[in-house]
This record gives C-alpha cells, structure tokens and sequence, in this order.
C-alpha cells in the first residue's frame, strides 16, 4: 500500500537533526539557506564547493555534519591562531573538537588520535603542513577504513589558486587526501570567488561533480565609503571619533600597506589623542599575541595593521575598517572590509585612495616577480577600478562576484547616499572622451586617449596624425592622470571595456553614452582637483537596527561588563561568552526566565546553563 513519497525520508530526517543540532548546540532558531544545503552534502559524502561571504557562516557548514552523521570531519585550516579561538569556542558550547598544528606536542596527538578512532572527537581541525603530513595520512586512512571519518573540509580554499589573493602553494597538494580516504566527500569553502577562482579551487582539489553553492555576498549593513586621500592619519583619526561619538562602542582597525606605515599611523593616532596600537608581522609573537589579545578582550579597540592581522581575529563588534591606502585587490577589500559588523549590526567601510597606491602596488608585484604576478598586477587594476568610479559600492562589489544588485540604490555608500562630487558637465565629457576612443580606432590605451583629448603634441599622437582628429584638445587644462581615471569610471560604467594589452573599446553601453542618449554621473577624479565635500554624512545604514533606547543602552553596557568578568574568569575573549548582537537583544528583550532566555539569539543549553543566571541576575538589578 505504500506509495512512493515524493519526499526523500532520510534527507527530512538528516535536515531536521541538523537543525535541531543548531538549536541546542548554538542556540540559533535556523540554519541559513546556504548552510542547509552544504550540511547536507557532507552529511551524503558528496563533494561541494561552497562560497559564502565573510560573516556568511561557514564554520557551521562543517561544525554541523558530524552531531548528524555521528562521523568525525577533519577541516584544514590555515589559521593556527583562529584555530585555538574556534575550538575554545566549540568547547564553551559543549562541543567536542581539537586542533592539529605545529604547536600541539605529541602526546596532544596521540591523545587527539584515541579520541577520534573512539568517536569521542567531532571535529579536528588541522594546519595544511600538518595534513600533508605522512602520519596524518596514515591517522585519515585508519579512521576512513574504521568508519569513523564522515568529511574532510577544506577551508579558505581560496588559498590554492593563483587568482585568489592569498596564494599558498602547498595548498596544491591537499588533492592528495583524497587517495587515503577514497569514498569520503570532500567540501570546498571560501569567501573570496570570482567565477576564476571557484573553477580553479574544483579542478584542483579535483572535487567530483561537486555542488557549487553561492551564497548573497552583498553585506547590506556594511557602508562604504571612498574618498581621496589627503592626510590619511587625519580622515582616519576623524572617521574614528565619528564612531566613538555614537557611544555604542566597538572596535576599528585601519590597515595600512607596509609595517613602517602602520607604524607611523599609530604613533600620529596616539599623537591625537586615540589609544592605537601597530601590529605586523615584522613585530615578535609576545608583542603581536598581546595586542591581539587585548583588541579581542576589549582592552583595545583600535588596531593599525598591515594584512597580517585579521586573520586569527575573530571579534564581531568591529564596527569600523579604514584602508589607509588601497588593497591590492576586489577580494582583499572584500576580505578585509569583511571584518567589520560580523554581529550584523552596521558597520563603516572607509578607503581612502589616491592614484599612487596604484604605483605602489605594480613596483612591488614588479620587484617581486613571482609566478602569479601577471595575475596580480590584473587585481591591482580590478581594485583600481572600482575606487576611482562612481558606480553604487554594493552593487560593484556584488558583479565582481558574479551577482546580479538589483536595487536602484544602495543607501549605504558614498555614491548612493550622494557623497561623492560629480562633475558638472558629466555628459560632455563621457561623450568626448568616448568620441576619441572611437575616432582613434579603438586600438589605444587610456594614456593615448587622454594625450589626445588634452591636447598633447607626444611623439605618439603627432606620428598618428590624432593631432588632426575633431576631438584632438576638447579637453584641455586636465592632467593625463585625471583623464585616466575619467576613462576608468566609464570602463565601470560598462560604456568602455578593456581589451588586450589593456587597449580600450566600446563596452555595452558605449554608442549610447556617445550619442548622449544614457547619461553617466563622473566623479572628480580622486586627488585631482578639489577635495570631496562631505554631503548626506553619516546616514546611517538602511539595515541598521533601530538604535538601543538611552535605558536600553545603560543595560546593554551592565551586560558588557558581567561579559567582560565572566570572560576574563574563563579566560575567554567576551565575544566568545555572548556576541554583541545577543547582548542587545536581552538589552531589549529583557527575558525574566531561563525559558524566555533561551529564546534569545546565539544562547545554546550549555551556555544557558553555565552564564543564564547571571545574566537574569544582570538584567533584574536595578
Ligand atoms: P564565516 O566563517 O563565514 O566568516 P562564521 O562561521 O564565523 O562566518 O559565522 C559568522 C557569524 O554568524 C558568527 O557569529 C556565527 O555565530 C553566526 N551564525 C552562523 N550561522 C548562523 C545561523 N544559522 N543563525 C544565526 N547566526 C549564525
Ligand atoms: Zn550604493
């Protein structure tokens, strides 16, 4: 009697045991879209390239299989310091993983080893040296044949393409877990994917008709914002105090390109009164661990790093990031601004550019002149594109990415919230400009194109005869450098495209912006001419929660501080105990009972039960 169920039984069960993991283990009411689908890859043994943003929610993505599967998964992780804070994070939430690196000693091994074959384990997380190693092969071969291995998780898969902005090549080698552990999925994660790089990260890791899930990357609550450089200490020193004004809080790090910038700007912030600490790599680990740890303690809140940092820094209330000079790519950026409102709540995004980091960058990659460099010096011009156009930020960085933005306007960007300073005569311009791209041949770069609208007699124009063309010198009075970077904003504008040997030609919108039948807004070049007035400033987000009442906020900060003494008793960071985000939802909803607690975002059992009555206590003291 019984009929074919269109619904596959044993995939319901799988998806319901997920999410009630989540909800007792993590105290979260449901898993993101994104998450259930690779949760139940792994749980099926598939392979699954899975794309998410930073904040996106990765780590569940292979933290849940094995409270499912009952199978342990082993992740290979870059990042030894993220490593520590993730298992310590785990544990407070009941939840039994550990971490192979070069710091753990032998007997940790072995003890890690018993506990997996025993199934006491549910995660490891290991370093790729440590899983390229032989004994650990060996340890994958034994639990696969025992039946004890459910996934192998690679995070920041990123890191084994060229394309990607932090090539690791021994990143290349981990297709090799594969042959001891045949028959066990394997499941791909990364934030930073154009289209390139996620091909690149299937091939070779050599995944198996993996699933490719891609998630929303635009970060609604993030606002970003792009201003020429003029004093860079003093626009970051001034964004800062913009953020200490709204009295809620939260860290900042500025990131700066060398060690000795970060340096400078730390001293120049101090200088102006701001409490600021340089972290690089150039520093000794005691130096570097302290300031790590006080940022994550609270104990500071603004960081001046070079790239370096961030990386094992897991702090959610990051509320801004400033880039004292422009990153060295669309994924860096991504990457790096990704930091800031992890808790979901907004956050500020300022960069601050000027056409010499351009320079910069192609000396270094230059000087360096390793294996991928031609790839790189292409992200450096991707990244230089989108800094010097007036195109909504989220909707830029969302196409990079490969998605469709469809809203008109953002609310949260320079450009959208009417910031930037546009030229007055943007339409006579874009159609000049395009008119000698045109006249030329659509075979020449930017800098010919300007030297022939700006009227310059160089050996190149003359021995072409462009002096002669109708649009020779329309333009006089500009630098070659602005001109170029007009020519960039309609390159991002999609009425220009980039051919080969970086020559210039019409994009899709091209015939219509010449013949002015669609008009594009240009921006005063950045560190051209005068410098952008501050219009429509701080707008808040659109997504911004509605702010903490006055009492509100007095009981949010009495939270902070049990979360900061319960931290330091459990020497923890705070955002580890509860993240922000949690916090001002008691703040708000004030839950009277464990049961109402427990309600509440981010609090599991075990964490209910160890901090739940102090924080009833907190919330009842008047
Ligand atoms: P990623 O590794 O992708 O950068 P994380 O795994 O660190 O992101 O998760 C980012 C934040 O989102 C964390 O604070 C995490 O606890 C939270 N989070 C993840 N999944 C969920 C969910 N399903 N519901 C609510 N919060 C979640
Ligand atoms: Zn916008």
């Amino acid at each position: 009697m019984a009929h074919e169920s269109p619904i596959n039984q044993a995939e319901l069960d799988a998806d319901a045991a997920a999410v009630e993991a989540v909800r007792r283990v993590w105290g979260y009411d449901e898993l993101r879209p994104m998450q259930a689908a690779a949760i139940r890859a792994s749980v099926e043994g598939r392979d699954c390239l899975t794309v998410l943003p930073t904040g996106g929610g990765k780590s569940l993505c292979y933290q849940v299989p094995p409270l499912v599967t009952g199978k342990a998964t082993v992740v290979i992780s870059p990042l030894i310091a993220l490593m520590r804070d993730q298992v310590r994070g785990l544990e407070l939430n009941g939840y039994a993983a550990a971490a192979l690196h070069s710091a753990v000693d032998f007997d940790e091994v072995k003890g890690i080893e018993r506990r997996l074959l025993d199934g006491s384990l549910n995660l490891v997380l290991a370093a790729p040296e440590r899983a390229l190693s032989s004994g650990f092969g060996y340890l994958l071969g034994k639990l696969a044949d025992a039946g004890r291995l459910g996934a192998i998780a690679v995070d920041e898969a990123h890191c084994i393409s060229q394309w990607g902005h932090d090539f690791r090549p021994e990143y290349r080698r981990l297709a090799s877990l594969r042959r001891v552990a045949p028959g066990v999925g394997m499941q791909a994660f990364t934030a930073t994917a154009t289209p390139r790089v996620r091909d690149d990260i299937a091939r070779q890791l050599g995944l198996q008709s993996p699933e490719v899930l891609v998630g929303v990357f635009d970060r609604p609550n993030l606002t970003y914002r792009v201003r020429a450089r003029r004093d860079g200490a003093e626009q970051a020193s001034e964004a800062i105090r913009r953020l200490r004004s709204r009295g809620e809080g939260g860290g900042a790090i500025v990131y700066c390109l060398s060690r000795k910038d970060t340096e400078k700007m730390a001293g120049d912030l101090r200088a102006s009164g701001i409490e600021a600490e340089a972290y690089h790599a150039g520093l000794d680990a005691e130096t570097r661990h302290d300031v790590e740890r006080r940022f994550t303690n609270e104990d500071l809140d603004v960081v001046v790093a070079t790239v370096a940092f961030g990386m094992g820094i897991d702090r959610s209330d990051v509320r801004l990031v400033v880039h004292a000079s422009m990153p060295k790519s669309v994924e860096a950026y991504q990457q790096e601004t990704g930091r800031a409102g992890r808790d979901g709540l907004a956050a500020e995004c300022l960069l601050l550019y000027s056409p010499s980091d351009v320079q910069r960058w192609r000396g270094l990659i230059e000087k360096s002149g390793g294996e991928a460099s031609a790839a790189q010096l292409e992200l450096v011009e991707q990244m230089r594109r989108v800094a010097g156009s007036v195109v909504c930020r989220h909707k830029q960085l969302s196409e990079h990415f490969g998605q469709a933005y469809g809203a008109e306007s953002c609310g949260a960007c320079d450009v959208c919230l009417g910031e930037t300073e546009l030229e007055p005569d943007s339409v006579r311009i874009a159609q000049i400009l395009m008119s000698a791209v045109a006249r030329t041949g659509q075979g020449f770069g930017a800098g010919h194109v300007a030297d022939v609208v700006r009227g310059a007699q160089t050996e190149g124009v003359l021995s072409r005869g462009h002096d002669k063309l109708s649009v020779f010198g329309l333009l006089p009075g500009r630098t070659r450098r602005e001109l170029m970077a007009l020519l960039d904003q309609l390159v991002a504008a999609g009425a220009l495209e980039v051919g080969e040997h970086r020559t210039l030609r019409f994009g899709p919108r091209g015939r219509a912006v010449m013949l002015a039948e669609e008009e594009v807004a240009l921006a005063v070049p950045m560190g051209a001419r005068s410098q952008t007035r501050e219009r429509g400033r701080a707008k808040a987000a659109k997504t911004d929660a509605r702010p903490l009442t006055p009492e509100e906020k007095e009981l949010f900060e009495r939270l902070r501080g049990l979360r900061r003494e319960i931290a330091s008793e459990s020497g923890v960071p705070p955002y580890m105990v509860f993240s922000d985000a949690t916090l001002r939802e008691m703040a708000r909803e004030k839950p009277g009972s464990l049961g109402e607690m427990i309600q509440i975002k981010g609090i599991g059992r075990q964490k209910l039960e160890a901090f739940g009555e102090a924080f009833l206590g907190a919330l009842r003291a008047e």
